[in-house]
C-alpha cells in the first residue's frame, strides 16, 4: 500500500479513534505510554486495524518530514506526559491504528539507524493532543 492510498487524519479524525485512556490499556503496548521499541514481533498486529496516516504529503524540495520537536513545558521526546503535535517530530511520519482488543488509538513509526530499523509505538492519548503549526 502507497502512502497516498492512506488517510490523512485531522485531529478530530484522531480523536474518534481512542475509544479509551491509554491508562485502561490492558494489552502488550499498556507500557507504551511515551514512545517505546516495539518490536516486529512483539507488536500485536492480529488486533489492530488501521485507521489512518498523519503524514502529510511532502513539500517541494522537502525529502522528509520535519525533525522539530514540540515541547512547550520542558518535555522529553519519550516522556509520558509529551505533547502530541500532529506536524511536529516523531508524529508527522506516524501511521494510526486501533486496537480491536483495549480500544486505544496507538500510533507507530519506524526510526531508520545507520544499522537498523526500529518500530516506535505509543498510546494515544486526546488529552496531550495539541494542533500547532511548526
Ligand atoms: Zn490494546
Amino acid at each position: 500500500m502507497k502512502n497516498q492510498d492512506i488517510a490523512l487524519l485531522s485531529s478530530e479524525a484522531l480523536k474518534l479513534i481512542s475509544q479509551s485512556k491509554p491508562s485502561e490499556c490492558n494489552c502488550a503496548l499498556k507500557h507504551c505510554l511515551g514512545w517505546e521499541s516495539v518490536s516486529d514481533d512483539r507488536w500485536p498486529a492480529d488486533q489492530m486495524q488501521s485507521k489512518g496516516t498523519l503524514r502529510e504529503p511532502l513539500q517541494d524540495g522537502q525529502t522528509e518530514p520535519s525533525f522539530e520537536e514540540f515541547h512547550p513545558d520542558g518535555t522529553r521526546y519519550d516522556s509520558p506526559q509529551a505533547p502530541i503535535a500532529p506536524k511536529h517530530f516523531p508524529y508527522n511520519r506516524c501511521d494510526v491504528f486501533a486496537c480491536q482488543k483495549c480500544g486505544c488509538g496507538v500510533m507507530k513509526y519506524t526510526e531508520y539507524g545507520g544499522y537498523y530499523v526500529d518500530n516506535r509505538v505509543r498510546l494515544f492519548n486526546p488529552e496531550l493532543l495539541v494542533d500547532v503549526s511548526l
